[in-house]
């Protein structure tokens, strides 16, 4: 079963991950692509020997065509290079592992060439939903969600005879580091106590995104394009332990869940050997030491964002391309100690009530909303 994989955003979290299930499977790797990290991509590239190695920055990128000189890797640069990693024929899987909208033409493009995207990159379906699986199902493309809560949900939906079949989706979320604080609570918290997770280790912009529970609002938007479902079935749990990853909850009052360790690796695992399941090298979760299992409703009041995020859903067209881009730019600006923590909802917010929505809505409509919602948090901050 040896598979070919690009791998987008491979020096990052999830990336440097599914390099080591690569590792694992004996899979091969088409290309590498990340931002700018020139010394961490030429070390995967000596080892991964891809056909393509992508940095996004072009002066990086002149670096890392030095440094793999000899070698028989192409270099390129930009969205291009990035688009080109997505489509390359050889590649049978494209792991989209970029953080941020940028992920969204790459994973287009995957899907134009029919191939299995494996999808980490939530903010593509955050922004593009309808066209993402449009794209799919016209081209004859798959895509398997990487996602933790979202796996969970695919693996819970193994069997079911039809969407009618299921009353709810549950997503399970462990509350973030500032789980049972308020609103006021929240106003002088800094990027380095935001960005320690109780639970999982995560590239810094989605640990932020968890503090703010801007990160759950975000997988309620993703759980509805992936799984086609409106908002009302989609409920949120808090969970403190990660340990029941999601539920699905069936008409008849049976609910299925995933269980497992707080590991990526499993579900980037599945995505890239789906329908069959791989051995782990990993211990396994173990009923009899693992913590009770707590369940309690979100604080809505404390988190604005998981509310704003599922606005913006019922709303639909492009407000959630406006929502997703002026999160990334606000949570940029908190990182960089430029606004408060709680700034982060008061400019999304903003950014949302003053980007106006089109419906049923094209590529470059929702490429615009991104940037004026990106513009709006510049101006407001
Ligand atoms: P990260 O910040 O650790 O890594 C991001 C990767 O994207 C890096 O390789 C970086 O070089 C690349 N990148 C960043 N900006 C880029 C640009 N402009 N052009 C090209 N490449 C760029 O992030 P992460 O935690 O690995 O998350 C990646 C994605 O997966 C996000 O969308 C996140 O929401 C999602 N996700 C992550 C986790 C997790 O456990 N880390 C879990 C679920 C979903
Ligand atoms: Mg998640």
């Amino acid at each position: 079963m040896e598979k070919s994989v690009s791998l987008l955003g491979s020096t990052g979290s999830i990336g440097r991950q599914t390099l080591e299930v690569v590792r694992e499977l004996g899979f091969r790797v088409s290309a590498l692509t990340a931002n700018s990290s020139v010394e961490l991509l030429e070390a995967q590239a000596k080892e991964f020997l891809p056909e393509l190695a992508v940095l996004y920055d072009e002066r990086a990128a002149v670096e890392l065509q030095r440094r793999l000189r000899g070698l028989p890797i192409r270099v390129s640069a930009g969205m291009e290079g990035l688009m080109e990693a997505a489509s390359l024929a050889a590649a049978d899987i494209v792991v989209t592992a970029v953080v941020g909208m940028v992920g969204l033409r790459p994973t287009l493009a995957a899907l134009e060439r029919g191939k299995r995207v494996a999808l980490a990159n939530k903010e593509t379906m955050v922004c593009a939903g309808e066209l993402v699986m449009e794209t799919a199902r016209r081209q004859g493309g798959e895509i398997i969600p990487v996602d933790s809560e979202h796996s969970a949900i695919f693996q819970c939906l193994r069997g079911c005879a039809g969407k009618g079949e299921v009353k709810r989706l549950i997503l399970t979320c462990s509350g973030g580091p500032f789980y049972g604080r308020s609103f006021e609570e929240l106003e002088g918290v800094t990027p380095a106590e935001a960005l320690c997770h109780p639970n999982w280790s995560m590239g810094a912009k989605i640990t932020v995104d968890s503090a703010t529970l801007m990160n759950k609002g975000l997988e309620c938007i993703e759980a509805m394009g992936l799984y086609e479902m409106p908002p009302e079935k989609i409920s949120v749990v808090i969970h403190r332990q990660s340990v029941v990853h999601s539920l699905v909850e069936y008409q008849d009052g049976a609910m299925l869940a995933q269980l497992g360790t707080a590991n990526m690796k499993l579900p980037i695992r599945y995505a890239l050997t789906y329908p069959e399941r791989a051995p782990s090298p990993d211990p396994p979760l173990d009923l009899l030491t693992c913590p009770p299992l707590t369940f309690a409703p979100p604080d809505e009041a404390a988190f604005p964002c998981l509310t704003m995020a599922i606005e913006s859903a019922r709303t639909g067209g492009t407000a959630c391309a406006a929502l997703n881009g002026a999160n990334e730019a606000a949570v940029e600006l908190f990182l960089r100690g430029t606004v408060g923590f709680n700034d982060i909802p008061r400019l999304v917010e903003k950014a949302v009530n003053s980007v106006k929505v089109k419906w049923n809505p094209t590529l470059t409509d929702i490429l615009e909303a991104d940037r004026e919602a990106r513009c709006v948090v510049g101006q407001g901050r």
